[in-house]
């Protein structure tokens, strides 16, 4: 639990904050390993994962305003809450809180990352709405502090605010640093549709019955990333989560099967679906293997992505569009 800053010790002072609209990029995440155990008192469930950040940007400016307002566009956004369902409205909401200052901002939202795809796009918004609003505000929190707020609003957020390359363990908000040597190219396959990563939970709990092992560590595969062993790396990819997903979603049993004939190193379901991921040998496979999976008709679109890529950062561009 994180203790607000008004508390004995008084309201933060703010340096000056920023009179022009921040604007941060961040990543959209997979996971190499997930591997899920049985569920806990609180509902969630214990993972051991880990977790890489990939060049899938959704993008969130933080503007000065007086209260709160959000507006959302690109990719999914018409599915996307605009009050405090949404993780960027409470996200700004938890530091203004935390930091005693007003909340008071204008965001923007421009998704890149489709949404309840199992990319972690409402996460990513998070930890973006967390540094947009800190630099905003001038709140200036420390790393420490704006990793536990970013834990108290989902599991993924903490690991997006960072990026690059974690293991994460407890539901995924506790995290090491993974040491791995050069670039991992992937095609994402995108799906029509969404799936509901609680529903999945549910399902692989269903799927599993009376028998609910321990997560598993990813010691191969993390052996493949320090060594740059891609063969050993695309043998130890695992997604607990995978078997449900495909049996709520069918249809991703013939793309990973395409991915597979048209000779992806490796695919996988990315955390609860239905985006699959499809690990290549380099950028030239990367291509190839895109433009045969559009083709081939086995998913709504395709993107090419690499990582580690940082997380969520300030950046000078505006989103496309903005005024
Ligand atoms: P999870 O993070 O739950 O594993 P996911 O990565 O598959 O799921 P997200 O794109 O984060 O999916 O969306 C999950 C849910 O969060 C959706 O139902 C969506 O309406 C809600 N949501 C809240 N805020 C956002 C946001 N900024 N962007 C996308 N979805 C959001």
């Amino acid at each position: 639990m994180i203790v607000p800053k008004t508390g004995s010790a008084g309201p933060v002072v703010p340096k000056k904050g920023s009179a022009q609209p921040v604007v941060v990029r961040v990543p959209a995440k997979i996971n190499l390993h997930l591997s899920v155990g049985p569920p806990r008192p609180d509902g969630f469930h214990d993972l051991i994962t880990v977790f890489l950040a990939v060049s899938l940007y959704d993008q969130v400016t933080a503007a000065p305003g007086e209260g709160l307002s959000l507006s959302v566009r690109g990719e999914g956004a018409v599915t996307v809450p605009l009050d405090d369902g949404n993780l960027v409205w409470r996200a700004a909401v938890a530091l203004a809180e935390y930091a005693g200052v007003p909340a008071d901002a204008s965001l923007e939202v421009v998704k890149e990352i489709p949404v309840a795809a199992g990319l972690a796009g409402g996460s990513a918004d998070a930890a973006a709405a967390l540094v947009a609003c800190d630099e905003l505000w001038g709140t200036a929190l420390g790393r420490v502090e704006l990793v536990e707020l970013a834990a108290g609003l989902g599991s993924d957020v903490a690991f997006l605010l960072g990026g690059g390359m974690s293991l994460g363990t407890g539901r995924g908000e506790l995290l090491t640093p993974v040491l791995a040597t050069g670039d991992w190219h992937w095609v994402l396959a995108f799906a029509d549709g969404q799936l509901s990563a609680t529903e999945v939970y549910a399902e692989l709990d269903r799927l599993r019955g009376e028998q609910r092992p321990p997560p598993r560590p990813p010691d191969r595969l993390i052996n493949g990333l320090r060594v740059r062993d891609s063969r050993a790396v695309a043998g130890a990819l695992v997604n607990d989560l995978q078997p449900a997903a495909l049996s709520l979603r069918p249809a991703l049993r013939a793309t990973l099967r395409e991915g597979d004939h048209l000779g992806a190193q490796a695919g996988i379901v990315s955390g609860s679906g239905p985006t699959c991921a499809f690990l290549v040998a380099s950028s030239r496979a990367a291509v190839r293997l895109a433009a045969a999976l559009a083709a081939a008709g086995v998913c709504r679109t395709v993107r090419i992505v690499h990582g580690p890529v940082p997380g969520a950062r300030r950046t000078t561009t505006r989103p496309a569009g903005a005024g």
